[in-house]
């Protein structure tokens, strides 16, 4: 199952449903006579944006948007031409027959009409048969030599608790490991897909080096051999990343579920990932989009999710007695405490501090007032849980407004000061 739940645009809520925009992606397998319509729409589609109608505007507002620093996220340049070499083909459909045949096997498009999936669409078609669910666009797009159909749509969601709404989990992302947590909860292996395929990719990598491809200097254009290379190695490049996505799904939706809170830090992702030596494990072990799956998981599941800030020393503070250390070394694997003498993993210590961070700040917040009418959260102070793409408005700034700095407020400040 691809779907994935990826971009949360909004999240209103009501008593008991809450409406969350999201994206339901399928793998599919259009019929030869598809494929060139496909391409040929993602051609006008092109074409039309390079003449400059209706989406340049959007693309010119992202510019200025990002210019003023009025928008978050990934940096935006001044729209560019774009190429058929640096474009994956992709149409977007927003008016039409959009729909799901009832057999979950087939899609209908404008222009394209009935397109195989080539896996269920269950998940979405139960939603629309019950009416939790509408359509909004869809989108066809090529990738890794594959089509995928993904909707957008706008989804009612009931909202649940978490099976145990007053644990506290402290979550730890390493790179030995992809998480270690403060309770005994089973240290999570990283899957490092990417090592484990990486012998097949340097295979597919040389392969492809040997047959004649494209070369623009020359004008030389690929040779069948290699256009078949290049495809099986881009192919091996999804799966990793496919399965990596399922791993990091698995596990943020097992947390969310469970957990009332739930402490991550505030890594720097982007800044880590220029680091050339710790770029590709970074990545591989997909730290960003565990926070933000985390971020939207926690409020799909009705709980809460804290981010420390960055400078918060969770590695350095002593998890029994709170001193923290000058100096910690990474390759310090096991943490000791010179003042109390406790000694533990160095993980398990970092994932304890955060979560005795939200023991200290709930007290603080929990009054009877909730923002959300369904008294689930807000217990606690809010954290950047939202990251830069998913919005979560209703966490945006409760607790502080109005109020001064509580006790335990302060003891986060001095926490974070004694760095
Ligand atoms: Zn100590």
């Amino acid at each position: 199952m691809l779907s994935d739940p990826a971009i949360t645009v909004s999240a209103v809520e009501y008593r008991d449903r809450l409406t969350v925009v999201q994206a339901y992606r399928f793998a599919s397998d259009p019929t030869p006579g598809q494929v060139r319509a496909l391409l040929r729409h993602a051609g006008a589609a092109r074409l039309a944006y390079n003449t400059g109608l209706d989406q340049l505007a959007r693309a010119l507002k992202n510019w200025s948007d990002f210019r003023k620093g009025e928008r978050k996220g990934r940096r935006m340049g001044f729209p560019r031409f774009k190429s058929r070499r640096r474009y994956a083909p992709s149409v977007r459909f927003t008016t039409g027959t959009i729909r799901l045949e009832d057999d979950r096997r087939y899609v209908r498009l404008p222009r394209l009409g009935r397109l195989k999936t080539h896996e269920s669409t269950r998940k979405l078609q139960r939603r629309i048969a019950e009416g939790r669910a509408r359509i909004l666009s869809a989108t066809v797009r090529s990738e890794a030599g594959r089509w995928f159909v993904s909707f957008t749509v706008e989804v009612q969601r009931s909202i649940r608790a978490p099976a145990r709404p007053d644990a506290v989990v402290g979550v730890d992302l390493g790179i030995r490991t992809l998480a270690v947590f403060s309770d005994d909860r089973p240290t999570a292996t990283n899957p490092k897909h990417y090592d484990a395929a990486r012998r097949k990719l340097t295979r597919s990598s040389r392969a492809a080096s040997r047959k004649r491809g494209p070369d623009r200097r020359t004008g030389q254009q690929p040779s069948n051999r290699w256009k078949s290379a290049n495809a099986a190695r881009n192919r091996v490049h999804h799966r990793v990343t496919a399965r990596r996505r399922d791993a990091i799904h698995k596990l943020t939706t097992a947390l969310a579920r469970e957990y009332g809170s739930i402490v991550v830090e505030d890594l720097h992702v982007a800044g880590m990932v220029k680091n050339r030596r710790l770029a590709r494990v970074i990545s591989d072990a997909g730290f960003g989009e565990i926070r933000r799956q985390l971020a939207y998981q926690t409020v799909w599941n009705g709980g809460t999710l804290i981010v420390a800030d960055r400078w918060y020393p969770s590695s350095k503070r002593c998890s029994g007695c709170g001193v923290v250390k000058a100096k910690l070394r990474l390759s310090e694997r096991v943490f000791t405490c010179g003042e109390c003498g406790l000694s533990l993993d160095r993980d398990a210590n970092a994932a304890s501090n955060l979560a005795s961070l939200v023991e200290h700040v709930v007290v603080a917040g929990s009054g009877p007032e909730t923002q959300n009418g369904r008294g689930a959260d807000h217990k606690t102070r809010p954290g950047r849980a939202g990251g830069c793409e998913t919005s979560t408005p209703h966490r945006a700034a409760p607790a502080q407004v109005g109020r001064g700095p509580s006790p335990s407020d302060e003891r986060i400040t001095e926490i974070m000061r004694s760095r």
